[in-house]
């Protein structure tokens, strides 16, 4: 494995290439990475290097997003097949459909979606932005999708109404993080904290001492005064925390909280991909040039710098 990591940086450093990796990729991919970070993190870094190839160890959705904000740099899947099946839950269909019943909600997508939807929507947000940018909104009602649980998480935060679409749309991983699960880990070690992400039912989300994005329950860990902590998403992360708080320890909810999407992403597949320039990923350009529309919009109601503004 050693001698593979080796060889995947001397490659990379070769053809001038960089290596991202999210959070919940396998431990040797997240430190064979030149960055390791959630979706929005990974596009950002993206934009900012001056690397011309991006070799990204993430699932279909991350992939296409860092190509629509990187239209000038090629941008591959080391795994084609890595798929996010909540992103596949809303199409162009189904939001002209919410749409036409209701007329007058404006329309939030989550990050984790496609860049057809995403041209589609009002404003595009992370998990960590949505509460916020929806409380901004002059609107009673609002369109969020997909995932039930994080527009369930957005409404009780803002105290609008907020209909997921579609209405039965969910994380089939953080789905799977029960209150029952919570419970008994936490009788095993009744002093650590519980920190779960907003994908989480809500049942389970009323047991967390802190909920919270990816990077949001990463930088807790840190922050919150204590030694112990249950994290309730996926158990990627527990290899980052691992590597930044040395005196922190990080237990899983289950050894089962995995996406099985995620982790089909190998050192082999990374180095194969840096070798062969596979597998290419292209936005059509129109639809490209909408979506960075919706996402510059986002950042301005949210007032922050856009991501492109920088370069
Ligand atoms: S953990 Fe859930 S939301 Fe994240 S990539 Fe896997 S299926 Fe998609």
């Amino acid at each position: 494995m050693e001698n593979l990591s080796r060889k995947i940086r001397e490659k990379a450093r070769d053809i001038g290439a960089i290596v991202l990796a999210h959070n919940y990729q396998r431990p040797e991919v997240q430190d064979v990475a030149d960055f390791v970070g959630d979706s929005l993190e990974l596009s950002v870094k993206a934009m900012e290097t001056d690397a011309k190839t991006i070799v990204f160890a993430g699932v279909d959705f991350m992939v296409e997003q860092a190509a629509v904000l990187n239209p000038s740099k090629t941008v591959l899947t080391p795994e084609p097949s890595s798929i996010c099946p909540m992103a596949w839950q809303l199409d162009p269909p189904v939001v002209e459909e919410y749409r036409r019943r209701n007329p007058d909600a404006p329309l939030v997508v989550y990050v984790n979606s496609f860049v057809e939807v995403k041209s589609m929507a009002d404003y595009v947000v992370t998990s960590s932005s949505a509460s916020r940018l929806v409380s901004k909104l002059d609107a009673g009602k609002i369109l969020f999708g997909p995932d039930r649980n994080l527009a369930s998480y957005v409404a009780e935060t803002t105290g609008k109404e907020v209909i997921a679409v579609p209405l039965n749309s969910y994380c089939p991983v953080h789905i799977g993080i029960t209150p029952d699960k919570i419970l008994s880990v936490k009788e095993r070690m009744p002093d650590a904290k519980v920190l779960v992400h907003p994908e989480c039912p809500p049942e389970t989300r009323r047991l967390a001492d802190f909920v919270g994005s990816t990077s949001q329950i990463i930088r807790a860990v840190g922050e919150i005064d204590a030694k112990r902590f249950i994290i309730g998403t996926e158990n990627g992360v527990i290899h980052r925390i691992s590597k930044l708080y040395s005196g922190k320890e990080a237990y899983p909810v289950s050894k089962d909280t995995i996406c099985p999407n995620m982790k089909k992403i190998t050192l082999e597949k990374v180095y194969r991909s840096l070798v062969s320039g596979e597998t290419l990923v292209k936005i059509d350009e129109k639809l490209a040039e909408k979506a960075r529309r919706v996402l510059e919009r986002s950042f301005t109601l949210l007032g922050v710098e856009t991501p492109w503004s920088r370069k």
